[in-house]
């Protein structure tokens, strides 16, 4: 590689100066690596180690003569090293620093040179440890670390580059930030806990009984105080140069224990509960930030296939994931009620984890979940309070429409924003009937997201006939309803799913469901209750399909909805002749529920009644595999919006139907299919879970082997199918690349 310059001089040769020194030459970015040190030894230590080229005998002779000079010295020794190399820096000569903080730098510079040099860039790498010295130096400590570059307006855009560029080449991400956002960002992340850990060994060792506390300390307080064995000068140095943003730390850290002891003190429970698990929470969600894999980075999972062996049969009883609708639900009314909900089964899945997060930021108390368990300490209906800033909901569709409702009753402004698939979802269809309310809303460019909403506006009551069939548009103007004087009355173009209003008689909740018109009147209150979220249908569908298509099974499925806007898939397989009961019926927080327990018996083709069409809409990518396994022919109509769903599903089935040899045939709206005999193939799933799961249980009925590309997006809706496949007998392997 051609080297980025002739020669660098860096100037303080300890464990980060060593270090980047040593990079240097691993690296050959430079010709000559010198290295100058007030402590002669520390060079005849770096040149005996490979570290540097050659020892500055003469200081200011190298100074003078070098193209790029690094000053690695503590940040309170910068200005008087500045000052000794001011009479013999040339202007082209570039400077950079590795300080920890950046503030004190650029006011040093300024004061020496009347205004910061344009080839002056200041920097900071965000890697080190708590050793120091040049023996401590390692030429990698800087790969895979940030590091973060402050320069000015009147920076020089080449040494700007040549600068980040050195970094880059020793393995380093490079961000540009403003000198005095990295001094308050850093002061937090930083600064703060170096000294926590300080204080707080500093603390505990004046204790008469230390050494008996410190016998006994465990991995906690070892990870926590780890940073305690860093250079005290560094600290010291660190400490007054960036001393405005660590004060104001150190207050609002000094606020939060206040808190915390204020609880314990008072034994509030639930106060104590809410720190630590807002903590909790924060902290797994920078654990995922820090490994590269928060929300933005969620669609490069890895990539799946699978692979379905021909042949078998499905028995067992099994319990398939929570219901997603349900499980959102759950979170916004358990926060809105009276008293602690209680949550199991719930869906972990990111949707319903974004919806658990919101509610957190509005200040209500939410352990778990944990293996599908979460506690909810409601807060009452006028209990939210403002979050810290706009709620960020992720993909999820179902958060964004309902909490605006919810949010247009606050007494507190809001904003809500999503990723960018949902940024360019639809939001007016919302917006639209809240305005009618008296709400303030405002959303994004084309009526996208973001969705800002002023609090503190007093809600009416509306008749809304709402444009199209939407379960989110109805709930969104009911949710607003809550806090709207008179009554709230949505009429439905046609049937939609009903879980709002179910799950808010659930709550104690009175809501008037007539015909195709739904009502409330604003003003009530809700009280907690407990929810063992049903199993998700759509999930069960897949299992009940094994069931029915493969001789000699017999499953049973535990705990499913069967709410009836959904249970088209129930209807079907009856009409078709399989063999399926509901059994143990009862009602969970005003959702019906049933042990589903199906057994085979040979199926007919029929036609499907269109009116079970929106009652079965998900279901239908498994129903065509039951079709062809049925004697005669299927006919499928009314079911154009499976040509708009995660794929085209009706394109996505009729040519994998196709590969393995069924005979089938698409239509505008559906498909006729023949009962008829499947092969094994390659197939293609288009990203879409419900396609890839069809097809592995295909594999019941199927001749050969069924390998099924695209898979890695079962894992949204359905995370262990693959597990539950081979316990009930389907001999599907997931490979990962
Ligand atoms: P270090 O290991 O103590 O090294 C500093 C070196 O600079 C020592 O060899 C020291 O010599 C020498 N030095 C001090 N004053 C000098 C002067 N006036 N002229 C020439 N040499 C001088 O410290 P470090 O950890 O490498 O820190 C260096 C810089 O990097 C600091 O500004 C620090 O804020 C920054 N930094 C540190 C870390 C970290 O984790 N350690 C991370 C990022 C940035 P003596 O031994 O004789 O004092």
């Amino acid at each position: 590689m051609r080297c980025l310059t002739d020669r660098v001089l860096v100037i303080g040769l300890g464990l980060i100066g060593g270090s980047l020194a040593s990079a240097l030459r691993s690296h050959r970015i430079c010709r000559t690596v010198i290295g100058y040190d007030r402590d002669s030894e520390e060079m005849a230590t770096g040149l005996r180690l490979g570290i540097i080229d050659v020892a500055a005998e003469d200081l200011l002779m190298e100074a003078a003569q070098a193209d790029v000079i690094v000053l690695a010295v503590p940040v309170k020794a910068i200005e008087s090293v500045l000052a000794e190399l001011l009479p013999v820096l040339r202007t082209e000569t570039i400077i950079t620093d590795v300080g920890s903080v950046k503030g004190n730098v650029v006011k040093s510079a300024k004061a020496l040179f009347g205004e910061v040099p344009p080839r002056f860039i200041p920097g900071h790498p965000i890697a080190g440890s708590e050793k120091s010295g040049i023996t401590a130096a390692d030429a990698t400590l800087f790969e895979h670390h940030k590091v973060i570059l402050t320069p000015l307006p009147q920076s020089d855009r080449e040494a700007v580059t040549l600068i980040a560029r050195m970094w880059q080449t020793v393995g380093a991400e490079v961000l540009q930030m403003d000198v005095a956002r990295h001094d308050e960002v850093l002061a937090a992340t930083s600064h703060l806990p170096h000294l926590l850990a300080f204080s707080l060994v500093d603390t505990l060792a004046r204790e008469q009984d230390c050494t008996e506390i410190f016998r006994y300390a465990a991995g906690g307080f070892r990870d926590f105080t780890r940073v305690a064995a860093s250079d005290p000068t560094m600290w010291h140095d660190i400490g007054l140069a960036n001393k405005s943003a660590i004060l104001q730390k150190i207050d609002e850290f000094s606020a939060g224990v206040q808190r915390l002891r204020d609880a314990i003190e008072t034994e509030e429970s639930q106060a104590m509960l809410g720190i630590f698990t807002r903590a909790k929470a924060a902290r797994e969600h920078f654990s995922k930030i820090l490994s590269g894999s928060a929300y933005t980075q969620n669609m490069k999972i890895k990539d799946a296939t699978f692979f379905a062996q021909p042949g078998g049969q499905v028995q067992g009883t099994i319990r398939v994931p929570g219901d997603k609708s349900i499980s959102h639900r759950s979170i916004m009314l358990g926060s809105l009620a009276d008293g602690t909900t209680e949550v199991t089964g719930f869906l972990e899945g990111e949707d319903s984890l974004a919806t658990l997060q919101a509610f957190r930021d509005m200040g209500v108390v939410i352990e778990g979940p944990h293996q599908g368990a979460v506690k909810i300490y409601g807060v009452g209906i006028h209990g939210l309070r403002q979050p810290p800033g706009p709620i960020y909901v992720g993909n999820s569709g179902t958060t964004i429409r309902l909490l605006s409702g919810l949010l247009a009753g606050q007494a507190f402004d809001s904003e809500l924003s999503g990723d960018a698939s949902l940024s360019k979802r639809p939001m007016e269809r919302v917006a639209k009937p809240l305005r009618l309310m008296g709400a303030q809303v405002e959303t994004g460019e084309n009526g996208c997201p973001p969705v800002k909403i002023k609090g503190g506006q007093a809600l009416q009551a509306i008749r809304y006939e709402m444009p199209m069939a939407s379960a989110q548009v109805k709930s969104c103007v009911m949710l607003a309803g809550l806090y709207a004087a008179g009554e709230t009355r949505v009429i439905e173009p046609a049937p939609t799913r009903d879980h709002t209003e179910r799950m808010l008689r659930g709550f104690g909740y009175a809501v008037d469901v007539a015909g195709n018109q739904v009502s409330l009147s604003g003003g009530g209150s809700l009280q907690a209750t407990k929810i063992d979220v049903p199993a998700d249908i759509s999930s069960a569908t897949f299992f009940m399909v094994a069931a029915a298509i493969s001789p000699d099974s017999d499953i049973t499925l535990e705990h499913v909805g069967i709410n009836p806007t959904r249970i088209g898939v129930i209807n079907i397989l009856r009409a078709m002749g399989s063999h399926l009961e509901l059994l143990n019926e009862r009602e969970v927080g005003g959702e019906p529920v049933a042990d589903i327990r199906i057994r085979y018996a040979p199926l007919k083709g029929i036609h499907i009644p269109e009116d079970q069409v929106p009652l079965a809409i998900d279901e239908f990518p498994a129903l065509f595999i039951a079709a062809v396994c049925a004697e005669g022919e299927t006919v499928l109509t009314g079911a154009e919006e499976l040509r708009v769903k995660e794929s085209d599903r009706i394109q996505a089935m009729v040519d994998g139907l196709k590969i393995l040899g069924a005979d089938i045939e698409g239509t505008p709206d559906g498909a006729i299919i023949r009962g008829s005999e499947m092969g094994g193939g390659v197939i293609e799933s288009h990203d879409d879970h419900r396609i890839a799961m069809s097809f592995a249980i295909a594999s019941l009925r199927a001749k050969g082997v069924i390998e099924i590309h695209e898979c890695a997006n079962v894992a949204t809706s359905f995370p262990n199918f693959v597990e539950l496949a081979q316990q009930v007998g389907i001999r599907v392997r997931k490979e990962e690349k």
